[in-house]
Parts: structure tokens; sequence; C-alpha cells
């Protein structure tokens, strides 16, 4: 390898050579100085690149999409979506490229992708730019999630172009460079099962199924058996999301992966207070993707999946239906199921009957939300109070500590009933219960600070979120709850 080499990757285009109708060769837009602001080294290596590489000329060319790595096929996907119930036929990249796949050192198939490349045949009236904010944003939320145990794809570098790009005011332009486990997206069957092919659904269900979801062909009725895989690594994730408070904001079947990860981080937030209804999103005005909505939509985007498989799954249409139907009805279950697993260790019980758990969680959040309390804070509070110790209850809920009082009765009772060690229970929810979120107001200052020229707060942030089981000297702040005034009015934007 030299410094003008760009055999970055060993790439392995499956996608572009087997559903080649489902997009357009395409090249990324040139930008005139880019340079590197954010590299995963850890992400590099997992994909067999050596960082430095990545960091030379040649590599940040690469990056900012000047130059094509060797062994890319650069490719805009197309795809459409129900975006907020309407549905729109025809989304597709419109200022993002696939460059290719590769197969990383675990042996798992990875999308290198540009977000932020120029302006392709899907991108309407938009300017096919990204700007610094929203691709930081993406590439420190994607990393937390990653750190917290949740599927997401994720930030392998982000790069400013040198360009000032319109939005409010001028910004400055960037290019994310994203890796998933693929962009197969519910999105993406439903364009395919409209275009006037009846074949394509079908390589495409087939491709699906030897990407992501082998088993299903084992299946007496495969095609059934890939919407039953997509519902349960659905379900799964969105329990997940539940679980670590966090609210996507723009849950589109556009932004609903075949393969079970979070994608798109437009207008997401975590939770502050625990509050069901809580939307932060500019252009969430009905409250469709509110927290405790999530479990219901993922439901909604997993039904227009089974409406694309149905003419797979069987000529008999109406047996089709009402298997598929069977799966979808059973989805509620499946995700509380997941979540009331995840409530276990939240809550150090994993020893304890688990009716005894499900009510007592129930009862934790009805507490947390009458009482307005921070959700994330909470956990490691309560076990605080296991360790003998209420001072952080008490910061937190102030007078209102006194009414958990008979719940925290109950809960230790539970804890003490299975035999185990306080303290070692308290350890245990220590290492499951995050300390330090991507909190809205420490993401917003540092997204600000990083658009000025200043990435300090951008990099201790990141350093925090991705050990957020840890509190580290000097990042207690990041731990703080944002004050409520902060949180009434704050709003994340799609204007990304
Ligand atoms: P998103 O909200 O990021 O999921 O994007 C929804 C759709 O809008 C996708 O088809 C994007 O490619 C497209 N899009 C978003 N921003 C732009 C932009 N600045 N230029 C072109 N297309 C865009
Ligand atoms: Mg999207």
């Amino acid at each position: 390898m030299t410094d003008t080499d760009t055999t970055l990757f060993d790439f392995d285009n499956t996608y572009r050579h087997e559903l080649g109708d489902l997009g357009v060769e395409w090249k990324a837009a040139p930008v005139p100085s880019p340079r590197l602001v954010v590299l995963n080294e850890r992400l590099a290596r997992e994909l067999g690149v050596d960082p430095a590489a990545l960091r030379w000329d040649a590599g940040v060319a690469v990056l900012a999409g000047n130059a094509p790595p060797a062994g890319a096929e650069p490719f805009a996907m197309v795809y459409a979506g129900h975006q907020f119930g309407g549905y729109a036929p025809r989304l597709g990249d419109g200022r993002a490229l696939l460059l290719g796949e590769v197969i990383d050192r675990a042996g798992r198939r990875r999308d290198l992708h540009l977000k932020g490349s120029g302006r392709t045949p899907f991108a309407r009236g938009g300017d096919g730019k990204a700007v610094l904010g929203p691709m930081l944003r993406e590439h420190l939320l994607g990393e937390a999630m990653h750190a917290l145990g949740v599927p997401t794809t994720r930030g392998l570098a982000v790069v400013t172009t040198g360009e000032q790009v319109r939005r409010d005011a001028p910004e400055p332009g960037a290019v994310l460079t994203r890796v998933a486990a693929s962009h197969l997206r519910v999105g993406t069957f439903e364009y395919a099962a409209r275009v006037d092919d009846p074949t394509l659904v079908r390589r495409l269900a087939d491709y699906a199924i030897d990407r992501h979801h082998p088993a299903a062909l084992d299946a007496d009725q495969p095609y059934l058996a890939l919407l039953d895989a997509v519902i349960d690594v659905q379900a799964d994730l969105v329990a997940r999301w539940m679980l670590v408070g966090f609210i996507h904001g723009v849950m589109n079947t556009d932004n609903t992966t075949i393969s079970g990860e979070t994608i798109d981080y437009g207008p997401c937030a975590f939770l502050e207070r625990y509050d069901p209804a809580a939307v932060f999103s500019s252009i969430d005005h009905g409250g469709r993707y509110a927290y405790g909505n999530q479990p219901a939509v993922a439901q909604w985007n997993l039904a227009r999946l089974a409406e694309t498989l149905l003419p797979l799954i069987g000529d008999d249409l109406d047996a089709a239906a009402e298997a598929a139907m069977a799966l979808l009805v059973a989805l509620p279950d499946r995700l509380r199921d997941r979540w009331a697993a995840g409530m276990t260790t939240k809550l150090g019980l994993e020893r304890a009957p688990a009716e005894d758990v499900a009510a007592l969680a129930d009862d934790l959040l009805a507490l947390l939300r009458e009482h307005r309390l921070d959700y994330t804070s909470s956990f490691r509070a309560v076990a605080d109070v296991l360790r003998g110790d209420e001072h952080p209850l008490r910061t937190l809920a102030g007078d209102d500590a006194t009414a958990l009082g008979p719940w925290l009765e109950r809960w230790v009772g539970l804890v003490d009933a299975t035999g185990r060690d306080r303290s070692a229970v308290a350890d245990g929810m220590d290492r499951v219960n995050p300390v330090v979120i991507p909190r809205n107001h420490r993401v917003d200052e540092a997204l600000r600070a990083a658009t000025d020229g200043d990435l300090g707060p951008f990099e201790r942030l990141l350093a925090a979120v991705t050990d957020p089981f840890v509190l580290h000297p000097g990042d207690e702040r990041l731990a703080e709850p944002a004050p409520e005034a902060f949180t009434a009015t704050f709003q994340t934007f799609c204007g990304t």
C-alpha cells in the first residue's frame, strides 16, 4: 500500500450484481478540500483496513467521495416508503451511495455507504448534500447505541468537504461513511412489489433470506419464515430502544431495516424524564412516533412488509394473509417478553418470578411518570439504594423520593428473596444501566461547538457515551439530566 493507493477494502458486491434493477450506477460529486474530522479506528480494523491508510490523503479522498476505492461499484439504491402513514412510491438514495460490500474480520458482510455525496436521480428537490452537525450526530448516536448493545448501523468516518452548504444558514458540508449489515428496508420491498416485474420481489426476498435470515430456507414456507424472522429482529430492536429510552423520531418504513439494525439518526433523541408521550421531532406534530407508540408503529410497518410478501407466501392470498396476520398479531407479546427480560436485568431480578418482575417494572414506570423522574438516572439511583446510599435518589427526586418508599420496599424484598448479596446485585445492575447517554442538551452543545470549529466537546462526549456504564472523573456534567426548561422546548430537525 502506498499513500496514493486506494486498495483499502476487499469488496464483494452482491447487491449491485444480483439486484441491479433496484438502483443505478452513480458517481459521488467531487468536493474541493476534504478533511478528516472523526475516524472510527476500531471499526476500521474490524473491516480489515489499517486506520492509518484512511488518514492518508488517498484514504480521505475515498471517505469524501472524491476517489472511489478500488473494487467499489458506487450505486444509488432505490426504495419506496410510508412516511407518516402516506405512501411515497419512489424515495431512494437522494444524497447517498452504496460503495460496495466488505466481508469483515468476523466473516460478516457489511455495506459501506456514503451519505452526503451529492445529488442522485433520487434527489427529488434536495441538494444531495449533508452538513457537519447532523453527520456527527449520526456518528455519535450510532456509537452510543452500539455501546449500549443495540443493533445499529455505524459511522466509520466523517469528513468535511470544504464547501459551505445552505441550510437555515451556511454550514460546513460533510460526508459520513456508514457501515451497515445491509441497506435493505421495508421500503425496498414496497418498491419491488409495485414494479412491473413479478420476479423482482421474489429475487429480493431470496436475497434477504440468504444475507440475513438463512434459517428461513429450511422452513416449510420460506417467505413466511422470512416475515417471522424480520418481525423477530424488529421486536427485539424496538424492545431494546424502549429499555434504553431511545426515541427514533421518524419510524417510516424506509427507515425500518430487514436486518434489525437501527438506521437513520435524524430527529432521534433519548428520553429525559419518563413520559410515553415524549416527542422531540419538529415534524412529528401528531405524536405518531412518540416514545410509547414505537411498538405499535413497528407492528404497522411490518404489516406493510407482510403485504409485499403475500403473493410469495401462497397462491391462496386469503390463507397467506391469515398466516401473516397471526405473526403480526403476536408481535406485541413478543416485544413485551423481550422488554420484560431486559427489565429483569435492569432491576437485578434474574432469579425472581417473572410475573412479579413485570408488575414491579410497570409500577416503577408509573411512579417515574407521575413524579417526572429522569428515566436513565433512576435505575442507577435505585441500585445505590440497594447499597444503602439514598443520596442519589434524593438528589434526583427531592421530596418525591418518599413516594418511592413502598415500591423500594417491595423491590428490595424480591431481591433479598433471591438470596443474592445486595451489593453484588447493585453492581450487576450498573453493568446494564448506563450512567452516560447522549443527552439532548449535551449533544446540542457538542455539535454547535464542532460546527464552530471546536471538536473538543464532541470528542469528550463520544468517549463518554461509548463507555456508558462507567462515570469517569470529570464527566459528571454529562450524566446530569437536562434542565426541564431545556427539554420542554428542545426539538430535533429532519433538515439534515
Ligand atoms: P431521511 O429523512 O434521511 O430518511 O431521508 C428521506 C429521503 O429524503 C431519502 O430518500 C433521502 O435520500 C432524501 N434526502 C434527504 N435529504 C436530502 C438531500 N439534502 N438531498 C437529496 N435527498 C435527500
Ligand atoms: Mg431514511
